[in-house]
């Protein structure tokens, strides 16, 4: 099976019907490169830079992240490369944050907001990101977005990192684009605003399904609250990709339900036509967009997105899961 599996790795991921699918590689840094091409991603959807940043008594100097930015770039030889701004706090506390006075890091300085609290940080990792720009297709990704003000801020430091790095002569990407996490349900329900102003979007469902439901991701307790199949978190993934195909705005998943081959027809039949994993599941998705008409799937996941609770849901998908096999 593994060695079908990997026959797999240069084949096209077209659905049966003909649609082509982007398969993206979510990595922690430039040691997954080799995995990565082993098993044929058109890129990288998903480099969560705060792996740079944990560990570790102090911040990383620039030129560190610098040289790492630039091996991942490298390495892609110009396939697209989404590099996340640091995404620390919640379940990645660095040595050097004290977070002893936050009662819920979940809800506290964490993603974008510590990187707007901390600008000295926050500049370091955007003047190290864009000049790596010119190694490869570089496209930065903001996490734990809540609103469109933070959007803004995010876009004047990285004009500001822009013209300091031109002005001290150096070369920057001429396609550098900015995309944001959809992961807070807020940033879901008022996505039509952010598409205006970014370049793409992608959903963690992750943190998305966390702050949905009010369930904590890490939390054992209540793990089996933490459901991807709750009509509300569907309902707001399915607005997403809805809002981003009408406004023309690339719109991929970036969070574990990419890499669930069981939630791939669904997300097929949701509009999805990127998706990014770890790397050891791509071909297992590709083998199942290879074996999936959309048409076929479309009608089922139309009814699910109107199924009134999660039991029903399950028994859907089976039956998505089961067509034309
Ligand atoms: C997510 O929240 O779905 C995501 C991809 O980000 P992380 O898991 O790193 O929070
Ligand atoms: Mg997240």
């Amino acid at each position: 099976e593994r060695k079908r599996l990997k026959s797999l790795k240069s084949t096209a991921a077209t659905t049966r019907c003909g649609t082509p699918i982007e398969l993206y590689a979510n990595i922690e840094g430039p040691s997954d490169i080799e995995h990565v091409r082993a098993n044929g991603a058109n890129g990288i959807g998903l480099y969560r830079s705060e792996f740079l940043f944990l560990g570790r008594d102090g911040l990383p100097p620039e030129d560190e992240q610098y040289e790492a930015y630039k091996a991942v770039l490298e390495g892609m030889k110009g396939g697209p490369v989404t590099i996340r701004t640091v995404d620390l706090g919640r379940d990645k506390m660095p040595k050097w944050a004290d977070t002893s006075n936050s009662p819920n890091p979940a809800l506290g300085l964490t993603g974008v907001r510590l990187c707007l609290a901390e600008p000295q940080m926050f500049r370091t990792q955007l003047r190290a990101l864009l000049r790596a720009s010119s190694h490869g297709h570089l496209r930065l990704l903001v996490p734990m977005l809540a609103s469109l003000h933070e959007v803004n801020q995010v876009l004047f430091h990285v004009e500001q990192a822009k013209q300091s790095l031109l002005e001290e002569g150096v070369k920057l990407g001429d396609n550098i684009q900015v995309g944001g996490m959809i992961e807070i349900p807020a940033a879901a329900l008022t996505v039509g605003h952010f598409l205006k102003r970014l370049d793409f979007v992608s959903i963690g469902t992750n943190d998305l399904i966390q702050y949905t439901l009010a369930v904590d991701r890490g939390d054992d307790a209540v793990s089996h609250l933490y459901d991807p199949l709750h009509p509300a978190v569907l309902h707001l993934i399915a607005h997403t990709i809805r809002s981003a195909d009408k406004a023309g705005v690339p719109v991929s998943v970036c969070g574990e339900m990419a890499g669930d081959p069981r939630m791939t027809r669904l997300l097929l039949g949701l509009g999805l036509r990127r998706f990014s994993m770890h790397p050891a599941q791509l071909l297992t998705v590709k083998q199942i967009i290879l074996n999936t008409d959309i048409s076929m799937v479309t009608p089922i996941a139309t009814r699910i997105q109107k199924a009134e609770d999660a039991d029903r849901v399950r028994s859907l998908l089976a039956d998505l899961n089961s067509v034309g096999t």
